[in-house]
């Protein structure tokens, strides 16, 4: 099909990366589409992982022996791999966590708590991811600070206006996601963070869901901090990043304390070590930052470029054909989206349509997406989610919309 020819890599050959797409889910061919929960992993992201086992594991930054050297080394290449592809300005910028929960707790605890004082307020979404919601008002609870949401409309798009209108010399954190991963919209946060410096502003960008979508240049986007899991961009769960700018993280307090994050242990007191040891408390998930590394290279052979590109064919196509089918309506019809299609089916609840699709061996995700602000928004309890990711094909969005068919026929 033409979208298949328009794309710059071979998306056959591309599935032949990753083993667990050619398995079967109740005796069909598995079509994934919920990349937006989690991807599938290639290869070469599992031969990383047990290369390091098999090959050079040690425990990183301790030992003198030439294995620990080599494993340190690989880890700290996993931290390069990253500042490139978000365009750090140092390694020391990027701060291996559990994940995006992990980075956005760690912003409001190390900066949040030392930095912010009573009135004082921070301005998120209506359409965060609650990962981005109840860190702060957490913190707020315990600081006394105000939290406002910037409300969107029924396209699920952000009103720029109510925004600019909820900026302050009071705003002192700006947090927000880049790609909503229950609506799918593309939130103009360029725009948005150049606004919040205009008061001068701390802004955070959630990237989980665009991290793996779209070129980020944190530099250009004017952005303080972001965070993102390594499991949404081909790597391995457990493992995230916290991007900072250094000046930021210098002044912040560790949010964990103990081995491995110290430069001198006394009776009476410690000294830190310096960014990014003093954040990294412990021993660290060692073979996720090196899968990490390896997912990254990964998507950097293919070139974010052409994955967005090919991945927003595949979204206008499944749009296009949902449409056609009068007993669906889409949630979160923005004009700038990505990757996502979140949907009801006329009287048919989400979490039925999810069955239905799974004997068919399709995976959705089916329920709130950790998003229950925007389902109050809509009015619904649920949605029924497709994500794309570069390794589907336009087969898997004709057995996407057969199935929905298929709910409907059931139900009729
Ligand atoms: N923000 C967004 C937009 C997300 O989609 C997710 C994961 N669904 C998170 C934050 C949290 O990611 P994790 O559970 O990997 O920490």
């Amino acid at each position: 099909m033409r979208i298949e020819s328009d794309c710059n890599f071979d998306v056959n050959l591309v599935r032949q990366d990753f083993p667990i797409l050619s398995k079967q889910m109740n005796g069909k061919p598995l079509v994934y589409l919920d990349s937006a929960a989690s991807t599938q992993k290639p290869k070469s992201v599992i031969n990383a992982i047990t290369d390091l086992y098999s090959n050079y594991y040690a425990n990183i930054h301790r030992g003198v022996y030439l294995l620990s050297q080599l494993s340190t080394d690989k880890y700290e290449e996993a931290r390069l791999a990253v500042k490139k592809y978000i365009n750090a300005q140092s390694e020391k910028e990027i701060i291996f966590t559990r994940g995006a929960t992990e980075s956005l707790n760690l912003i409001a605890y190390s900066y949040g708590r030392y930095f912010l004082n009573e009135g004082d307020e921070i301005i998120v979404t209506e359409m965060e991811h609650h990962a981005n919601i109840v860190p702060w008002q957490q913190l707020a609870k315990e600081k006394k600070l105000v939290l406002r949401y910037i409300p969107m409309n029924d396209n699920g798009e952000l009103l720029l206006d109510e925004y600019e209108k909820m900026l302050s010399n009071k705003t002192k954190i700006v947090s927000v996601v880049h790609i909503s991963n229950s609506l799918g919209t593309i939130n103009p946060v360029k725009y948005i963070f150049d606004k919040a410096k205009e008061f001068g502003a701390v802004t955070v960008l959630d990237a989980s869901q665009s991290i793996q979508h779209t070129q980020i240049d944190v530099q250009r986007l004017n952005c303080d901090f972001l965070a993102f899991s390594g499991h949404k961009i081909y790597g391995p769960t457990g493992i995230g990043v916290l991007y900072g700018k250094l000046d930021l993280l210098k002044k912040m307090e560790p949010y964990q304390t103990g081995g491995d994050m110290i430069l001198s242990v006394t009776f009476e007191r410690t000294l830190f070590a310096e960014v990014p040891g003093k954040f990294e408390a412990g021993t660290q998930n060692i073979e996720g930052a090196i899968g990490l590394g390896a997912a990254i290279n990964y998507v950097n052979n293919l070139g974010i470029e052409n994955i967005a590109k090919y991945e927003h064919s595949l979204l206008d196509y499944a749009t296009s054909r949902v449409l056609e089918i009068p007993q669906v309506k889409i949630i979160g019809t923005a004009q700038e989206k990505a990757s996502v299609i979140s949907f009801i089916i006329e009287d048919v609840h989400p979490h039925d349509v999810g069955t239905i699709f799974d004997k068919l061996g399709v995976a959705v995700r089916t329920g709130q997406h950790c998003t229950e602000p925007v389902m109050r928004h809509f009015n619904i309890p649920a949605t029924t989610r497709a994500s794309f990711a570069f390794y589907n094909t336009i087969d898997d969005i004709n057995v996407f919309i057969n199935s929905i068919k298929e709910v409907i026929s059931i139900f009729d």
